[in-house]
């Protein structure tokens, strides 16, 4: 039987909310991708398939009476371009998750969590690959903070985010610290 690595999504609108909610169940939440075995594979032509990915909540015959896991993909192309299902008896994508290779996530070996963005470069040796959190602390211990600061800094992120503003810290003796809001 064939297996898939992800992480299930609960009621995702379409594609790119899919996309979006792995990622932050990911980076914030830290969960963990699972193995599934797929135990039936729906295959559309291109425009079915688009049109799935652009409504994962519609309700659709092809999902009907559909137990465990499916695979729905477009005919030819990869399983790891299609999206897994679990409709849980409803005849909608319930569940959903698209395939994570091994490469898609790292584990950070600094702090220990699981991260999807490209990584930052360690300080220590300029070659061990840490998750851009990570990146940013050691950074910032760098430029003579210490530890509080950097909680303190973790708030000033979220409503760098939230008013979608740079924030710009200057302090006697030591490196301005810059905060962007995620892109
Ligand atoms: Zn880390």
């Amino acid at each position: 039987m064939k297996k898939v690595v992800t992480i299930l999504v609960r009621k995702a609108m379409d594609y790119d909310d899919l996309l979006a909610s792995q990622k932050m169940m990911v980076t914030k939440f830290h969960t963990h991708p699972e193995e599934f075995s797929i135990s039936s594979v729906v295959e559309l032509s291109h425009k079915e398939f688009e049109d799935f990915k652009s409504d994962l909540l519609a309700e659709r015959k092809i999902l009907e009476h559909r137990d465990g896991i499916i695979l729905v993909k477009e005919i030819g192309k990869s399983d790891s371009s299609g999206i897994v299902v679990q409709t849980s008896g409803f005849n909608y994508a319930r569940y959903s998750g698209l395939p994570m290779k091994k490469l898609d996530y790292k584990k950070c070996p600094r702090c220990g969590e699981f991260y999807v963005e490209y990584p930052a470069i360690s300080r220590k040796d300029n070659k061990t690959e840490i998750c851009p959190r990570c990146g940013t602390e050691e950074a910032i211990l760098a430029c003579g903070y210490d530890f509080k600061f950097i909680s303190f800094l973790d708030n000033l992120h979220n409503y760098a985010n939230q008013f979608n503003v740079t924030i710009t810290i200057s302090a006697p003796e030591k490196e301005d610290v810059v905060i962007d809001p995620d892109k």
